[in-house]
């Protein structure tokens, strides 16, 4: 990316060179996501300029540093994005989304639309052979946000989910709802392709537009609301009807960006049902080998989540991020395969 809103450009640049603990990789695939259309945009600022975009980054390990203990060369991995200082009080808890010193591959730090990249080795995780480069690359981003807010969640097994918004993020929390062992998930979109796929995926469908979600929920569930509901979209309707969807102790976790404010009646909407609201963000290292464990028994299935892979080619890359800026592209999740 040389400047916003300018075409990507095809740039030879130098192989990274590595410190002692970290590893270079040789890129095997990269996602296209609508941030990195975001960043071309403008809409979030980069760090410099021109910055090689892409963070969801698999490969195989082509050099490891003299102090790199737990991976060999040849090995499969996926990358977590977030590349924090590993010493401070928010690494050593494990919280590392709150480093002070954190920086994002292909945001503040060069990206995976690339040959190699290198990172520090805790940042690189074993990929298992069942899963593919591109599969791996997608989990690092959507299907990890959506594994975080669950967790955030407290769902237990036998109780019930609802996801407001089946998208790339919501395809991967219903499928990794039921596999936390929730006995009911309700999908709700206005998308009908979408709500199919997560339908197959175990959901009830329930498209918002034709009906009120929330009664449709009550309805379906005896009366009762559920016991977590994600809200993974980020406008104020989806947001009250998932502060309502829920029954007494129920928990709202809020992962969609919102651009706009809402009203709240504390006493009734959150006092009254102990219920609670939760914030959550992006995702943390920790957690990225249960779900790619997840995705490896198949409780996640990827299949459907990559539909289209380029070469690493500047016209290409450009068309799949226009695609994504305007919503024109078909696809769901397009991947860089150099
Ligand atoms: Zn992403
Ligand atoms: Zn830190």
């Amino acid at each position: 990316m040389t400047g916003i809103n300018q075409p990507v450009q095809m740039m030879e640049v130098p192989i990274p060179e590595i410190g002692p603990k970290d590893v270079l990789v040789k890129i095997k695939a990269a996602g296209i996501c609508h941030s990195d259309a975001h960043y071309l945009a403008g809409i979030s600022k980069q760090s410099f300029l021109p910055i090689t975009l892409g963070h969801e980054v698999a490969g195989v390990i082509e050099k490891i540093g003299a102090e790199v203990k737990n991976l060999k060369i040849g090995e499969r991995v996926c990358l977590h994005y977030n590349i924090s200082c590993g010493e401070c009080h928010y690494c050593l808890t494990g919280n590392d989304q709150f480093c002070p010193e954190a920086k994002m591959i292909g945001h503040h730090l060069d990206g995976g639309y690339a040959e190699y990249i290198a990172v520090p080795a805790r940042n690189a995780i074993r990929l298992p052979e069942e899963i593919s480069f591109e599969a791996g690359a997608t989990l690092m981003c959507a299907s990890a946000t959506s594994f975080h807010a669950l967790l955030k969640s407290r769902i237990r097994p036998g109780e019930k989910a609802a996801v407001f918004g089946v998208g790339g993020l919501g395809q991967s929390a219903v499928q990794l709802a039921k596999a936390f062992g929730a006995t009911e998930v309700f999908a709700v979109d206005i998308n009908d392709e979408k709500l199919r796929l997560a339908e197959k995926h175990g959901a009830i469908p329930i498209n918002g537009k034709e009906k009120n979600p929330v009664e449709d929920i009550k309805k379906l569930n005896n009366g009762k609301g559920v016991d977590i509901a994600l809200e993974l979209i980020g406008l104020p309707i989806t947001q009250k009807q998932a502060i309502a969807s829920v029954g007494p102790m129920g928990r709202v976790v809020f992962v969609g960006l919102a651009e706009k404010t809402i009203e709240l009646d504390t006493y009734r909407e959150v006092l009254a049902n102990e219920a609670e609201l939760i914030g959550s963000n992006d995702h943390l290292l920790s957690e990225l080998p249960l779900l790619i464990d997840f995705a490896k028994n198949k409780s996640l299935d990827t299949a459907n989540i990559i539909s289209k892979t380029i070469p690493l080619d500047a016209d290409a890359i450009n068309l799949a991020l226009k695609e994504l800026s305007d919503y024109s592209g078909a696809a769901v999740r397009t991947v860089i395969v150099p």
